[in-house]
Order: C-alpha cells, then structure tokens, then sequence
C-alpha cells in the first residue's frame, strides 16, 4: 500500500477531543483524482477528508486521525449528528453517479482493506459503525452507493454483512421495518413529502429515503425505497446478528 503524505488546511478539533469509534466511507464524485484532491486541499472549498484512495491503490493521507475533517456534513447516526467529530473519513476516487459512475477497481479495494482493517482494530470500530455516507445522511447523499462491495469488506473483518434465514422471510409490518432501521442506526423522525409526520401508510418521502439508503448498502441490486421480501429479511438479519437483545447496537 503505497502512502502519501498531501496535507489538507480543512479539519478541527474533534469535539471534546473524542476518540473516533465510526467509519464513513464516500466516492469523491469528481471527474478526475487529480481534481478531487485539489478541492480537498482548498482552504475555501471547507471540505476535507482523513484519507483518499485513488483507483491504482495509492492512499493519500490529507488530515491526522486525531483531527475533524469535514467529510459527512449534517448527518445522523443512532442519534449521533456530530458524524465528523465521531468519525474517521475515506473517500475513494469514483466519478460517481454524476459522472459515470464505475466499479471500485482492485487495487483501490485491496488498499481499502487494509487501511480500513487497521482503523478498525486500532479504534475498536463495531460493525454497524462502518458506514456509508448515504446511512448518515440519506436525504441528500448515495456514496459510495451500489457499485460498493461491502461483502468484501465484512469478510476481511471491516463492518457487517447479514446472513437471512428462513424466518427472515416471513411478512412483515412497516412499523417493524421502521423500529428495525433505528435499532440498526438510522434516524427514524421521518416526514411525509407535505411535512406532515409519517404515519406508516406509504414507503414515501424520508422514510423512502431511507430504506433507499439501506438497499443500497444491503440490498444493492433493488433500489426502489420499498420494502419486499429480501430486504426485509436482510434487515432483520442484521439487527439479530449484529445488535443486542437489549435493543443497542454495539458501541465501542
Ligand atoms: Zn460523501
């Protein structure tokens, strides 16, 4: 894993000098690496990133994992909504559903491994707390999105991956689906398309959003915000194997 040092100007402290126990994983959106890291390393363009992996593997270190980069933006996660100050940041170089959005090439994915497989050791980071930018902030961000192979990641040790049973497939309600979706993390005060509070009746507006954001880190090849059978049940899998009986998810 070749590594360079490209300081950025962009970062803070984090809040109350907190020790990062998150992951937060994006595509850079950009046509170019070349262009994605200039705008990382602009001063005026506030924005910023621990860490980014180009597509031939080369991981430029842009701020100290000590620091706050300014990667996630307003996002929640199990009621966290200072995400950049809980976080640790990677974008990998992607053009993005903007762009021509494109599969992670192997190099880029076999540096990833091992930089992410170091940051969760050394921080300890649980599973549901390897995260795509899109579970933080699905209403307004897809990255990495569903060209993202996170079953690679989960078997190398880095994040969660559900295994479904029979059960799992069983019907469901979408008081269930809602309750489920928080247990894993996400927020859940969703509102109707007319801001009205949602009521259960319709997989519409913000709790559209946010199944759309499950699917496509879970569900990748059915994107429609919906529920149906197997995203359901990968949903249920993934709150029986990964959080607790007591209903928490486990914290580092
Ligand atoms: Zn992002």
């Amino acid at each position: 894993m070749r590594l360079v040092d490209l300081p950025s100007p962009n970062f803070g402290p984090r809040r109350g000098g907190i020790r990062p126990d998150m992951l937060v994983l994006h595509y850079t959106g950009m046509r170019s690496a070349e262009d994605a890291l200039d705008r990382l390393c602009d001063e005026e363009a506030q924005v910023s990133a621990h860490y980014v992996i180009d597509e031939e593997g080369t991981v430029y270190r842009l701020v100290r994992e000590d620091k706050r980069a300014w990667h996630a933006g307003r996002g929640c996660w199990r009621g966290e909504t200072d995400i950049n100050s809980r976080s640790i940041g990677i974008e990998l170089v992607n053009p993005g559903h903007e762009f021509g959005y494109r599969p992670f090439p192997i190099a880029q994915m076999a540096s990833l491994i091992l930089l992410a497989g170091e940051l969760v050791r050394e921080y300890a980071i649980p599973p549901l707390h390897v995260l795509a930018h899109s579970d933080v902030a699905p209403d307004r961000k897809e990255d990495p999105g569903e060209l993202f192979d996170w079953p690679s990641l989960a078997a190398a040790g880095i994040g969660a991956w559900p295994q479904p049973n029979g059960q799992d497939m069983a019907s469901w309600s979408n008081a269930e689906i809602r309750e489920l979706l928080g247990r894993v993390g996400y927020g859940t005060a969703w509102e109707k398309p007319d801001g009205t509070a949602w009521d259960g009746t319709a997989w519409d507006g913000a709790a559209a959003k946010t199944l759309l954001a499950f699917q496509r880190h879970w569900r990748p090849a059915r994107l429609t915000g919906q529920p149906d059978t197997e995203t359901v049940a990968r949903l249920r899998a993934l709150v029986r194997e990964y959080c607790p009986a007591n209903g928490t998810t486990v914290s580092a």
